[in-house]
């Protein structure tokens, strides 16, 4: 695992990079951003550097016993947390308390990743704040959550944070054709609806991501007040498609950018397969009104995140997005 091997972070990358360099490395670090975005490599890849018996620069060598054991998942110095079903409990950490009283085994560092660190309870959360507040000798966390805001502001401010941003869809397009062999078209949806997230895009059903966009904005272009029935049948089925409500919107969204792009700048459409009928409904609708259904769509993304009622958030959504 290398620097190498981490995908568009290059920001977080450079500033590990420089505080290995300067021999400046906090003693906890803290990775945000959504999921699939190289949180969990980059603290591997960090956490090898560290270890490496024979790092060449800021490049861990790949094949000392140290590397080689992080690479299998077995170095004794190498303590991996993780939720235990929804939770990290406060057993876990304790027993990182634990690990940590005891001397590295190989080098001079006891190294803990503490991923998804946003799924510890209150008190797994408070063992840990100690342990931060007063960090044994040689002992070293990478933590990795969605966003700061998750954690407890005590826990935040004990550790160096990193932001992680979301990956372009170019980017996330052309690995998706490079890594899963994918045809680009294909690749190009899924790229819009990963929103950012290359490891969703890698899991993903690619041909049935590319269905599903079709039906979404199918159904979408065919929504009138003069059809309320079919409207808030279509907003059910959103909030009902719970875990793919944001992806949802966030292609609905995309669908009336490439709408407003097709007015303004139409080399700059994503949705590269749906150029002609894009076009065509570009002609329909104004700049402003276009704008204002974007605003929209932001609103309900937000709302949607914050878990309100999602069912009235899709119905006054579609509502106010029909009068625009
Ligand atoms: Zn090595």
């Amino acid at each position: 695992m290398n620097f190498e091997d981490i995908i568009g972070q290059d920001r977080a990358v450079r500033f590990l990079r420089r505080a290995y360099e300067k021999n400046r490395v906090p003693h906890a670090l803290l990775y945000t951003g959504i999921p699939g975005i190289g949180k969990r490599t980059t603290a591997l890849a960090f956490a090898s550097l560290l270890q490496c018996r024979s790092a060449k620069g800021t490049v861990a060598c790949g094949i000392c016993p140290s590397c080689k054991k992080i690479d299998s998942g077995n170095h004794p110095d190498l303590v991996f947390v993780e939720p235990s079903g929804a939770f990290i409990k406060i057993e876990q950490i304790r027993a990182l308390r634990n690990e940590f009283a005891l001397k590295p085994f190989e080098g001079n560092r006891r190294i803990a990743i503490i991923a998804d660190a946003h799924t510890m309870n209150p008190e797994a959360a408070n063992t840990l704040l100690k342990i931060l507040e007063e960090p044994p000798k040689g002992a070293f966390m990478i933590l990795t959550a969605h966003q700061v805001s998750d954690l407890l502001p005590t826990i935040v401010s004990r550790c160096q944070h990193i932001a992680f941003a979301p990956l372009s869809s170019e980017l996330i397009a052309e690995k998706l054709v490079t890594k899963r062999k994918s045809g680009r078209q294909v690749a190009d949806i899924a790229a819009v609806w990963a929103q950012g997230s290359l490891g969703m895009a890698l899991q993903a059903d690619l041909k049935k991501v590319a269905q599903e966009r079709n039906q979404l904005i199918e159904q979408f272009e065919t929504l009138s007040l003069n059809k309320m029935h079919s409207l808030l049948g279509f907003a059910e089925s959103l909030s009902k498609d719970k875990d793919n409500l944001l992806n949802n919107l966030e292609m609905l969204k995309v669908w009336i950018r490439d709408i407003l792009f097709g007015k303004l700048c139409p080399k700059k459409i994503l949705n590269k397969d749906l150029v002609e009928k894009i076009e065509e409904f570009s002609q329909r609708y104004s700049v402003s009104s276009l704008l204002a259904k974007i605003k929209i769509l932001q609103g309900a993304q937000v709302a949607a995140q914050k878990g309100r009622n999602r069912r009235l958030v899709l119905e006054v959504m579609l509502i106010r997005l029909c009068q625009e």
